[in-house]
């Protein structure tokens, strides 16, 4: 059985793999890129979790730059 991932902005399931070496999806429906996606359990605490990572990541992706 294969898990449901979720895009953290919209909820949507169209999503696909930008860069399967980073791990980078972007999302068919809203456009969010990002490597943060959610499993369709507990999807309210996902997507504030989701939120919080995906702004470390922009943080550390700055600071290598
Ligand atoms: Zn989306």
């Amino acid at each position: 059985m294969g898990k449901t991932t979720l895009c953290p902005k919209c909820g949507s399931k169209k999503i696909k793999i930008l860069v399967p070496q980073t791990g980078i999806w972007t999302c068919l429906k809203c456009g969010y890129q990002g490597g943060v996606l959610i499993e369709d359990s507990n999807m309210e605490k996902q997507i504030k979790d989701a939120k919080k990572m995906d702004k470390l990541s922009k943080k550390l992706m700055r600071g290598r730059l």
